[in-house]
Order: C-alpha cells, then sequence, then structure tokens
C-alpha cells in the first residue's frame, strides 16, 4: 500500500484500499467525533489483506470507538485536576508535562488524551499560555524536568521547537527535557539535521521517548531517524501501551522490545490502557498483562524489559510488574 500523502478523510481511506466503500458511513460517523491522520509511512507498512493487521488496528477507525463504557473518561488520568496554569501538568513534585501542541502526525485509535487533540482545536499554545507555563515552571524551583508532550511536539517546525527550547534552557532550576513522540517512527523524514539541533538547549539534557507499539514501525527508514538523533548526543526511549490484537502476546511483545533495543532505544514503559472512551477493544485485562511481563523476563534479554505501569488519576504512575497478581 503506497500513498504520498497523510490520509484524513473516511473516503481517503477507502480510495487507499484500507477500509471498503461498505463502511464508509459507519467511518464518516467515527470520523465527526476523533481525528483521523495515517502517514505514507505507516500506511506504507498496513497489510490490507489482512483482517487483523496490528497497524491498520492502531489507525484505521472502527465503529466500536463510538461504544463509550460506563467507566471510560474524557480526561482518563485527571490531567485536569493537577493543572495549575494552561497547557501545564505538574503531578508529581519533580516534573511537569508540557502540553505545547494539538494535533499528531497520526491519530492513534486508543489516545487516552483523544478528546484534547485534533482538529477543531487549537493547534498550539497561544503566546500568552505558552508565557504563563513557562512563568510557573520558572516560580517552582522543585521542576527538574520538563516533558514536552500534546499532540506529539515534534509536528513543531525546527524554528519553534528550537525557541521553546530556548526559552526552558534560560530556566536554571530544569536539568532535563523530555520530548514524547512518534514521529521517528510514523513520519521518519521530519527528523531532519536542523529538528535534531532543535532538540537541544544550552546546558540541558534532552532525552526523546518513542512511542511504538509493534516491531514493524521501527522500520530501516525509521530506525535511521532514532541513530540521527542518537548520534547527535540525544538518549532515547521508548514506552508502548500494550494493546489487545496488536502486540498482547509475548513473541510480538519482545520482537518489539528487541527492536528498539536493537536501534540503541532502551524500553522504558508498557502501559496499561488507559480508560479513555471509546477504547474497550483494545483493553487486556491487568493479569494478562503481568502474565506477559512474567514471560518477557523468562524469555528475553534484560535489556527488553520495560516497566509495566497503570497511570490513575489519584496516584499517578503505578508499577503493576509482576509482584501483584489480580484478576
Ligand atoms: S501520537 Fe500520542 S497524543 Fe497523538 S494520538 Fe497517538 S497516542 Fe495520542
Amino acid at each position: 500500500m503506497t500513498s504520498s500523502r497523510t490520509l484524513r478523510r473516511p473516503a481517503d481511506l477507502v480510495e487507499a484500499g484500507l477500509a471498503s466503500f461498505e463502511r464508509l458511513a459507519d467511518l464518516e460517523r467515527v470520523a465527526e467525533r476523533y481525528a483521523i491522520a495515517i502517514t505514507p509511512a505507516m500506511t506504507a507498512l498496513i497489510d490490507a489483506a489482512d483482517a487483523h493487521d496490528p497497524l491498520a488496528r492502531q489507525f484505521v477507525p472502527d465503529p466500536a470507538e463510538l461504544e463509550v463504557k460506563p467507566d471510560e473518561a474524557a480526561d482518563p488520568i485527571g490531567d485536569d485536576m493537577h493543572s495549575p496554569v494552561a497547557g501545564l501538568v505538574h503531578r508529581y513534585p519533580d516534573r511537569v508535562l508540557l502540553k505545547l501542541v494539538n494535533v499528531c502526525a497520526v491519530y492513534c485509535r486508543f489516545c487516552f488524551r483523544r478528546e484534547m487533540i485534533g482538529p477543531g482545536k487549537p493547534t498550539m499554545l497561544s503566546e500568552q499560555v505558552l508565557a504563563d507555563a513557562i512563568a510557573y515552571i520558572s516560580a517552582h524551583r522543585e521542576i527538574w524536568e520538563v516533558i514536552l508532550s500534546g499532540g506529539d511536539p515534534l509536528v513543531l517546525s525546527p524554528r519553534r521547537l528550537a525557541a521553546v527550547m530556548k526559552r526552558l534552557g534560560a530556566i536554571e532550576h530544569v536539568k532535563i527535557i523530555r520530548v514524547h513522540t512518534r514521529v521517528p517512527a510514523v513520519d521518519p523524514r521530519r527528523i531532519t539535521s536542523a529538528l535534531v539541533r532543535a532538540l537541544k538547549a544550552s546546558g540541558k539534557t534532552t532525552y526523546v521517548v518513542l512511542h511504538a507499539n509493534h516491531s514493524r514501525e521501527l522500520t530501516p527508514a525509521a530506525g535511521a531517524a532514532c541513530g540521527r538523533i542518537i548520534d547527535a548526543g540525544v538518549p532515547m526511549l521508548a514506552q508502548s501501551v500494550l494493546l489487545k490484537g496488536v502486540n498482547d502476546d509475548v513473541d510480538t511483545l519482545g520482537e518489539l522490545m528487541r527492536a528498539f533495543v536493537e536501534c540503541r532505544i532502551r524500553p522504558y514503559y508498557l502501559h496499561h490502557l488507559d480508560r479513555a472512551p471509546g477504547t474497550a477493544h483494545f483493553r487486556t485485562t491487568v493479569a494478562e498483562g503481568q502474565d506477559l511481563m512474567r514471560a518477557l523476563r523468562t524469555r528475553f534479554s534484560g535489556l527488553c524489559q520495560p516497566s509495566y505501569v497503570i497511570d490513575t488519576p489519584g496516584e499517578g504512575k503505578v508499577p503493576i510488574g509482576t509482584c501483584v497478581r489480580s484478576k
């Protein structure tokens, strides 16, 4: 499957052979509520002949997204209750999340921020909101780390990203800037030397955390994009989401972790899926996740062991590895 442009409408998906014409009306209903974007790199990876393709499952909309369960919530991890100023989440004492942009290169069908991102929302923080967020970080000396998230901050132009990094770089007590992104895998051409230069802030350490959920996302082009970042002195970590029908078996999960390590990326988090609206068809149980982690540990190198975590509005991120057994 090839396409030279990002697919954004259900009709684009039908035209590209990723959905049948009979499904068009159903997909239009999903598109009224949730954004769609599938980059050329991801479109090329999808096997349209496979009804269970793990890449299609992550990016091609499904009418099941309109089935909202009683325990699902628009803000499943409680960002809003920890937001002292717009665009900023201060949940843990030593770090904040700065939600710079509300757009992404791809829109994942299981996204926990799906109600806050996408077309129709402001694309980036306004200058005033950003200034207020930077002022908050400057005033709180306990903030050691700033996590740029969104949306996906690497959809910004190098010039805009560099401007934000410069402002963060001027805050003496901030030592670490962490960038959460899917771009190196889903749109590797964006990782230009200018964008890599923009990742650096004088006197600070930048980490890039790549979100990917299946080893097929780590193509040679993605590996090369990550290599450009790492070769510039920016270490990379990986985070993944445990997703039914995508990576919920030990072989697939182990291959994903190996693919990260082979790209010089250290597996960091495996997230239990948050309870965002319309995502039940992706959900495994915690017990299934713990069994997978146990199997991963017996079969794969220590380098391939992420920390299995669940996010809760009250307690934040809680490791649920294999020591606790709950059904
Ligand atoms: S890239 Fe991240 S923020 Fe964007 S849709 Fe996917 S999971 Fe959500």
